[in-house]
């Protein structure tokens, strides 16, 4: 009785484990075009992971070469500063950019030969968390080469995953 309870109970924090494994590693491939979001909604605090291609925000992913390419590399330091420029909560819940984090091989060592990827860690107070109704995805406005983001939702109303694109940018919160 005792084995198969404890047995039962190894069972499930298996599945739990791979279930967990299972909605994360895809996170972590590296396709041009897409991107991966996570994000967390709880009493007005939305935080999100965001991971992409450094192709799909510059077109490029190697050391940058030419002063074009060093400018759109600093463009882009300077604007990932401020979340506000990528995601937007609607209006009415007075969300505010809290201070964001990233990181890239381009940013850091200037990039290698191959790939970059970008992680972005972001995140918005907001003043009115009942008015947050949805967050609309910018980016797949202003970056011609990100076509799909897929986005993972957690809030107190449960886990969703979402597929944002260029024809339905807004991820409908509750
Ligand atoms: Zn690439």
């Amino acid at each position: 009785m005792r084995t198969t309870r404890i047995i039962t109970a190894l069972v499930l924090a298996g599945l739990t484990v791979s279930g967990v494994r299972a909605a994360t590693t895809h996170h972590h491939a590296h396709a041009h075009g897409k991107a991966a979001l996570e994000l967390t909604i709880k009493e007005g605090a939305i935080r999100g992971v965001f991971r992409t291609p450094m192709d799909n925000l510059l077109g490029f992913e190697h050391a940058p070469k030419t002063e074009n390419q060093k400018n759109s590399v600093e463009q882009l330091r300077q604007r990932l500063s401020d979340a506000s420029r990528f995601f937007a909560p609607n209006a009415a819940a007075q969300c505010r950019p809290t201070p964001s984090h990233f990181s890239s091989a381009m940013f850091s060592t200037g990039g290698q030969n191959g790939h970059s990827d970008l992680e972005y860690r972001f995140g918005f107070d907001c003043n009115r968390p009942r008015e947050l109704k949805s967050i609309e995805a910018l980016l797949l406005e202003h970056y011609p080469r990100m076509h799909e983001i897929r986005t993972e939702l957690v809030s107190e109303t449960g886990q969703r995953a979402v597929i944002l694109k260029k024809d339905n940018r807004r991820l409908t919160i509750k």
